[in-house]
């Protein structure tokens, strides 16, 4: 017996139940008599809130670093920074006494809307679960475990403890679920936190589909699935539904009511096993890494700053940037003496510093002088003053920097945003201040994508410098003044307006539901589906240098399914300066049964070159890369047939496009049934064979019934039919045959599974 079992078998079934549920806040329950240690889990995400009172929720934290948010490190698209920064954490837990951090977030960006969109990395899932598994990777690689949240569709913070989330399969495995996938099962974090809301009517943290059917038997997830602080709601359901672990606690009311539940025989004792089992799992492989000690604070720093200046975005630059030794610079925006560098909420932490970026201009601006004005205020109102000030130091300047963060009243965990436009005194001050100065340059933090079409054309060089994290003041200094040459790309498509938006008609619900209208065309899917222009594509950004593509080829022309095709392309600096590409291979499905979004991401890889250097990127295609989900046969199919392969910078700048066949190895069963349509008699492969010999009679008789070809109905008889069960087309011509139809076609559909089992 295994160290586990044997202490599950002494456990009493009081401290079975007990173990189920939190401690405090923070930690589980410790068994003494047994030796079973307590762990601490904290948040999390992009920093370690370690509260110094287990008991407290909101208390101020120890100090820690406040590494970028993940729409920053999103935008760096570098699995290995990531990977970077989860060791720092990892190492930063360790110190703080931290056993498992929570994060990352991989909700999808449904709409830039969402408030909590900072600790979210995407609106690409192949994006955000190849970055969420390089963060687990770091994190755990110092013996601290993941919590990957909030699993799932937890994509608005409207309601967000009970709207209920109504999501078709299809979209929940392609566009929902993905990132989670990929996260559990490269990743293999120690444990998944279930969401607040409800998802297609049952709460997810009593949802069985979710947290047992797909997240454990179907991804083979091994860790323990925690609660969201508060989601549970019957603690009996969400036991039998999967969840192992209740935060916060203690919570004696429903630790007795699933005693009662075992011993009434409500719920089955081996449930509440399998949740010990999984909690001791990870409680007793925590106890393995020794806690305490001191972290590198100058190192994380560093680090922070590093992948601040990765992830930061260069929207727009008429070449004013880098700087060159501008004498006079008005620095203007109260985000510069006060940065918005983190969001409000569960995330926000206690930075061990912060960068302020007025001071890191000052330090790399050598002789420059520069001047401070304060632009707008920090509430709602709106203060001509403040903007004729700005305007009077900007005409008394060379450059004007303008440090502009959408304030945290309009952005934060627990509310979404309204629109997607800075304040109207922040609109009025970068249109006013850019009047009088050519040279000025918008620095933006905020969390998700803007509209600017009311002041794009105004500034010489737009930055999308994000929450950056508490080193991001220097990061955004270096960037200004070409220390680091940008290298960031969007992670989301940042929209010309808020109509335009893919979910705009269907969020944030109403009524407790929130209908995923859009299905799984989000983010690019839906803009390029739509041939809708934007104002930044996803996957765009500028750089100092300039990129050129050359030789794309793939590691064969036609290939199986199974072994996926490798696409390589030769990416050339063609600039003056050293500099990083991130290339991006999106596929296209030239034909396929079910629609599919025009193109969508499947590799991608970060280089970096020297002026006039050459390197080789090869990204690997896997089956996935292919496939979609066919809701009818549950489960992910590629079809035969031709794929473009589309090199590109971004989403809208397709560099190079390959075309490979692939060749389906998949034995699909037949899923024709009493609905089947005529059309899908015909398509599928053994119901072709057994609806044949009837089909022309059939079709005549049809065409006879309907007047003949062009005849009474004024239409095509044969369309018509295609469109119809065969069963109702039957009935229609039961006169004629010789059996009732009913009885034809169940026989059919006998013959044609048969068949289908057979081959
Ligand atoms: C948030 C989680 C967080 C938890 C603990 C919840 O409100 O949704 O992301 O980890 O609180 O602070």
């Amino acid at each position: 017996m295994s160290d586990i079992e044997t202490i599950l078998a002494q456990l009493t079934l009081e401290e079975k139940a007990a173990l189920c549920t939190g401690a405090s806040m923070w930690t589980t329950a410790a068994i003494e008599r047994l030796g079973v240690p307590a762990i601490l889990m904290t948040d999390g995400p992009h920093g370690v809130r370690r509260s110094p009172d287990i008991h407290q929720i909101a208390a101020k934290s120890l100090p820690a670093t406040c590494f970028p948010t993940a729409s920053c490190l999103a935008a760096t698209w570098d699995r290995d920074l990531v990977r970077q920064v989860g060791e720092a954490l990892g190492q930063e837990a360790r110190a703080l006494g931290v056993n498992v951090l929570l994060g990352p977030g991989l909700n999808m960006k449904r709409s830039p809307r969402c408030g909590r969109n900072f600790e979210y990395y995407s609106e690409d899932p192949f994006l955000a679960g190849e970055l969420a598994a390089a963060f687990i990777a770091g994190v755990q690689s110092q013996g601290v475990g993941t919590s990957v949240k909030h699993f799932a569709a937890n994509n608005q913070e409207t309601e967000r403890f009970r709207i209920d989330a109504i999501v078709d399969e299809r979209t929940l495995r392609e566009i929902y679920l993905p990132a989670f996938e990929t996260a559990v099962k490269k990743g293999r974090p120690w444990t998944v936190m279930c969401a607040y809301n409800k998802l297609n009517g049952v709460h997810c943290a009593e949802h069985p589909t979710l947290l047992t059917d797909i997240l454990k038997r179907e991804w083979g997830f091994e860790g323990l699935v925690v609660s969201d602080w508060g989601a549970v709601h019957d603690r009996v359901q969400s036991l039998r539904a999967g969840l192992d672990l209740e935060m916060p606690g203690p919570q004696p009311r429903r630790t007795q009511a699933v005693i009662d539940a075992v011993r009434s025989g409500a719920l089955d004792e081996a449930v509440l096993d399998e949740a010990v089992r999984r909690i001791l799992g990870i409680v007793f492989k925590a106890a393995e890494t020794p806690l305490g000690g001191a972290f590198d604070v100058d190192g994380h720093h560093a680090l922070a700053r590093k992948a601040a200046g990765e992830g930061i975005v260069l929207l727009k630059n008429n070449g004013i940037l880098p700087l060159r030794d501008p004498r006079r610079i008005a620095v203007i925006g109260r985000a510069a003496k006060e940065p918005y560098f983190q969001g409000g909420g569960s995330s926000h932490i206690n930075p061990t510093r912060v960068d302020i970026p007025f001071d890191e201009v000052q330090k790399l601006a050598g002789a420059a002088q520069l001047t401070y004005t304060e632009g707008y205020p920090a509430g709602p109102g709106f203060d001509q003053a403040l903007i004729e000030e700005a305007t009077a130091a900007a005409r008394a300047a060379d450059v004007a920097l303008l440090f502009v963060a959408l304030p945290a009243f309009i952005e934060s965990e627990g509310y979404d945003r309204a629109d997607l436009g800075l304040t109207p005194q922040q609109v009025a001050l970068i249109q006013a201040v850019c009047a009088v100065q050519p040279n000025s340059v918008v620095i933006l933090n905020n969390g998700s994508a803007l509209t600017m079409s009311e002041w794009l054309d105004g500034p010489a060089a737009v930055l999308e410098a994000w929450m950056m994290g508490q080193a991001g003041g220097g990061a955004i200094a270096d960037v200004l003044f070409g220390l680091v040459n940008p290298s960031g790309k969007l992670a989301e498509t940042f929209p010309r307006k808020l109509a335009d938006t893919p979910a705009h008609i269907n969020f944030p619900g109403d009524a407790g539901q929130v209908r995923y209208g859009e299905g799984i065309f989000i983010g690019y899917r839906y803009y390029d589906a739509k041939e809708m222009p934007v104002l930044f594509p996803f996957g765009y950004g500028l750089s100092y240098t300039s990129f050129a593509y050359s030789h794309p080829r793939l590691s064969a022309e036609i290939f199986d399914d199974v072994d996926g095709v490798t696409v390589s392309v030769d990416v050339t600096n063609t600039g003056a300066v050293a500099g990083k590409e991130v290339v991006q291979v999106y596929v296209h499905d030239r034909r396929s049964k079910l629609v599919r979004p025009p193109k969508e991401l499947k590799g991608f890889a970060k280089v970096a070159l020297q002026p006039g250097e050459t390197k080789t990127v090869t990204i690997p295609l896997d089956f996935r890369a292919f496939a979609y989900y066919h809701p009818g046969y549950r489960q992910w199919v590629a079809e035969d047939g031709e794929f473009d392969i589309l090199i590109a910078a971004s989403a809208a700048d397709v560099r190079c496009t390959l075309t490979a066949t692939l060749r389906s190895t998949l034995k699909l069963p037949c899923i024709l049934n009493r609905e089947s349509t005529v059309r899908e008699w015909l398509e599928d492969p053994v119901g072709r064979v057994v609806f044949d010999p009837m089909y022309q009679q059939i079709k005549a008789r049809t065409a006879a019934m309907f007047g003949g070809e062009g005849g009474g109905l004024g239409m095509d008889p044969t369309g018509f039919m295609m469109e119809m069960p065969l069963l109702s087309l039957l009935r229609f011509q039961e006169g004629n045959l010789p059996m009732p139809a009913d009885a034809i076609v169940d026989a059919m559909l006998q013959a044609a599974h048969e068949m289908a089992a057979r081959t």
